[in-house]
């Protein structure tokens, strides 16, 4: 998006960034190294939307609040100690304790904003005088790895789509949606993964351009009728093609329907969690600047009034019978701000689709070889086909993603386990590096949006079985918890994914140097951060979730007061 959407952030001392590779430590440990590594890495050029406004993905989410803070957090963990902590408030390094060596060596806090002033307009106050910054997700502690990161969930989403309506393959059916930026950009390689024709419009040439660089696009069509064609015959020969178009989804989306193409699966990945960053179609570029700047309610009326064209559109294709969701943006609330008062007849992603998968613990774990070599990814994937030989999934996407996935700044690989399996995974990943099969140690982390580590209503959490949607108590005890089980760094942030005032969420990266303390602290901080998971399913209700914590033997006392001397005296 235009420049002109952004605070005053500033880009002095802007510069291209890149993580240093290879086995030299520039820190006092290799904990302070992953972290000083991860957070240059969010920054690489081939990993961040603009870095020079250090915004990585996610419309506006930063990894430092400015450029003199990213320099003041390099040089704090270039000099913290085994046994320090750095505490960085929204995106500003602002103390250094001496704590004890399994602490956290950095403690994250991102755009946390009292309730009743936790709106998008007190938040843009507070940024615009320099007190905050949105971390998004990942972005804000120091976990982004590229489109990669959110590849395997958005296959995983599709895959979900597919086994519901289709039959378990995508082929021969045309996805339509809208967003190729730093998330939404996965889309198109998704579904093509999954044998499916996609449509995906997007405002920015720039954009377009860079996910076919990367290999996450296949062609840019010329006009609508152009790509029309293209994906309607890749449908019908049941061939996999994503098809980019440079278009407003607010008007293109409208005219689809008007055409009554056979859409089977539509969605959208807008900026819609912050309406100053979705296009207006009926604003010039210069007017739509200006009103940004000068009159930003009138342009989030604007935005508002074209969100609730663009979900208009989205439910006329849920009445002809498409499968229609929402993709974590937001964009239904938008809508229904904007007059349309439909909005919330389809769900989100997360209640459609993923649930059942959270109930275990199933999620997006991620490792990056600090060593910057794809060789240590190469090894680690052919360790994982070993040890998960009998996991159809997992084995699918490692030879899925070693085909399709590009290396974007340090290697990495992402892939769902749930709980048992990260502690597993997590232990061989440290015997590689203590045996140098891996050149250098690895960073070991998730996603936020995970089992347990988020509140919001309008995604992770909506729909809960017991009403507890809102509740924020259970991402706030995952930081707590992961920091008390040895996490090299731990974030807490506010308003990722479906934007300010609507979620509470959490991170985490536990480094595998190949000792024996970080075999204990991968093992702790993997088995409890998805146990927090099923704990919380079990807890709001879900029967697979308090089987699984039953049969993992997870200790709940407020489950079964009948079964609590047992579960008490019961070590997992
Ligand atoms: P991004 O800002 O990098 O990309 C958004 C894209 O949408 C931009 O390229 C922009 O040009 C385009 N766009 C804006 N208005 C448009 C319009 N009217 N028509 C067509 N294109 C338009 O953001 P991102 O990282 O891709 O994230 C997208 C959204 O998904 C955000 O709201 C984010 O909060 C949310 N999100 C989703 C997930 C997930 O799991 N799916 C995770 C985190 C965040």
């Amino acid at each position: 998006m235009a420049d002109e959407t952004e605070p005053k952030v500033g880009r002095a001392g802007a510069r291209p960034v890149r993580a240093p590779h290879g086995t030299e430590l520039t820190c006092r440990g290799w904990a302070q190294e992953a972290a000083l590594r991860l957070l240059m890495n969010n920054l690489d050029p081939d990993v961040a939307e603009r870095p020079d406004d250090l915004v990585v993905y996610g419309g506006n989410g930063r990894a430092a609040r400015s450029w003199a803070d990213f320099d003041a957090i390099v040089a704090t963990l270039r000099r913290l100690d085994d046994d320090e902590t750095m505490l960085v408030q929204s995106g500003r390094p602002v103390a250094v304790f001496r704590t004890h060596e399994w602490a956290p060596r950095v403690l994250i806090s991102n755009a946390m904003i009292v309730p009743e002033w936790a709106t998008l307009e007190e938040f843009r106050r507070l940024e615009d005088a320099g007190l905050t910054m949105f971390g998004q997700m990942t972005a804000g502690s120091w976990a982004y790895i590229g489109s990669q990161g959110i590849l395997q969930s958005t296959y995983e989403t599709f895959s979900a789509v597919a086994a519901k309506r289709f039959g378990g393959t995508l082929a021969g059916t045309l996805t339509v949606t809208a967003g190729l930026g730093g998330m939404g950009g996965a889309q198109p390689l998704a579904i093509a993964m999954n044998g499916g024709a996609a449509l995906c419009l997007e405002v920015d040439q720039a954009k377009i351009t860079r996910r076919m660089r990367l290999g996450y696009l296949d062609v840019q069509a010329q006009d609508l009728d152009h790509a029309l064609s293209l994906v309607l015959a890749a449908r019908d020969e049941r061939r996999a093609l994503s098809v980019g178009l440079l278009a407003n989804a607010a008007e293109a989306l409208p005219e689809i329907v008007a055409r009554d193409v056979p859409v089977d699966i539509a969605t959208d990945q807008t900026s819609a969690h912050d309406p100053l960053l979705y296009a207006v179609p009926d604003l010039s570029p210069e007017d739509a600047a200006d009103l940004r700047v000068h009159d930003p309610k009138t342009y989030v009326m604007h935005a508002r009034t074209s969100m609730a064209d663009h979900v208009k559109a989205l439910c006329e294709l849920l009445d002809r019978g498409t499968e229609v969701f929402e993709y974590g943006n937001g964009i239904r609330v938008e809508a229904d701000l904007g007059g349309f008062k439909r909005a919330m007849d389809f769900p989100g992603f997360i209640s459609a689709y993923i649930r059942p998968l959270f109930c275990e613990a199933k999620g997006h774990c991620r490792w990056i070889a600090l060593s910057g070599d794809p060789a240590d990814i190469a090894v680690i994937d052919a360790a994982m086909l070993e040890e998960f030989v009998d996991n159809e999934s997992v084995t699918r996407w490692l030879r899925l993603a070693a085909r399709h996935v590009r290396v974007q700044g340090l290697p990495a690989r992402t892939c769902m386990l749930g709980y048992g399996e990260r502690a597993r995974a997590s232990r061989i990943i440290n015997d590689l590096v203590r045996d140098g099969k891996v050149r250098a140690p690895v960073a070991v982390g998730r996603e936020h949006l995970d089992s347990g580590s988020v509140a919001s209503p309008y995604r992770e959490t909506e729909g809960m079985l017991d009403g507890s949607d809102a509740i924020a108590d259970w991402p706030v005890l995952n930081a707590l918890l992961n920091a008390s089980s040895g996490a090299t760094w731990v974030g807490v942030q506010h308003g990722g994914g479906t934007g300010i005032g609507r979620s509470v969420h959490t991170g985490m990266v536990v480094i595998a140097d190949g000792t024996p303390l970080a075999a204990l602290r991968l093992d702790r901080v993997m088995t409890n951060d998805p146990g927090s998971g099923v704990v919380r399913h079990a807890d709001a209700g879900y029967q697979r979730a308090v089987e699984f914590a039953a049969e993992q033997g997870i200790r709940m006392p407020s489950l079964d007061a009948a079964t609590e001397e047992e579960s008490w005296t019961t070590r997992p």
